[in-house]
């Protein structure tokens, strides 16, 4: 900062508003005056604050007024879109984990299922055994027969 700067900033430190506090240096961001700085009540945005009022800096040209009110404006339009993007990331996380939740609750479900499947001896039973007068009753000889073929293999094997 050159020392003509420091030395208005240093005056700025002395100014006091109409309660006799050190006034606060704030940018003012309406339109017509974008970015420039005033001297206001300390108790600014109190009920009980003053009227003080004091430009910082000098008016700019309208062409600068011009040109930070457009940027001003894309910054507040990029806000928001940002914002919108950040809504759109949290859903689609969401969703994200609803699906890998089911996907795995399935994948459980299923291995299970073909596991049950997977035993012959008991695949053999359902198939080939039916149940009469409260018996359970081979369908015929040769489905017996395999059905214990099958089951001492396994017994073998284990
Ligand atoms: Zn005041």
């Amino acid at each position: 900062m050159p020392p003509e700067g420091k030395e208005i900033e240093a005056e700025m430190d002395k100014v006091q508003c109409h309660c006799g506090r050190r006034a606060y240096i704030r940018p003012s961001w309406r339109d017509n005056n974008p970015g420039r700085r005033f001297l206001g009540c300390a108790k600014h945005g109190h009920m009980d604050a003053c009227s003080f009022f004091m430009w910082v800096d000098p008016l700019m040209c309208a062409r600068s007024r011009e040109a930070i009110s457009g940027l001003l404006r894309r910054t507040t339009q990029l806000e928001k879109e940002i914002q919108l993007c950040k809504q759109i990331e949290n859903k689609v996380m969401a969703y994200a984990v609803v699906f890998l939740v089911f996907f795995l609750l399935w994948n459980l479900f299923s291995g299970k299922k073909k596991k049950e499947e997977s035993s012959l001896f008991q695949r053999g039973s359902r198939t080939h055994i039916r149940r009469r007068h409260g018996e359970e009753v081979w369908i015929n000889d040769k489905a017996k027969e395999v059905h214990d073929k099958i089951t001492k293999k396994i017994a073998e094997q284990s």
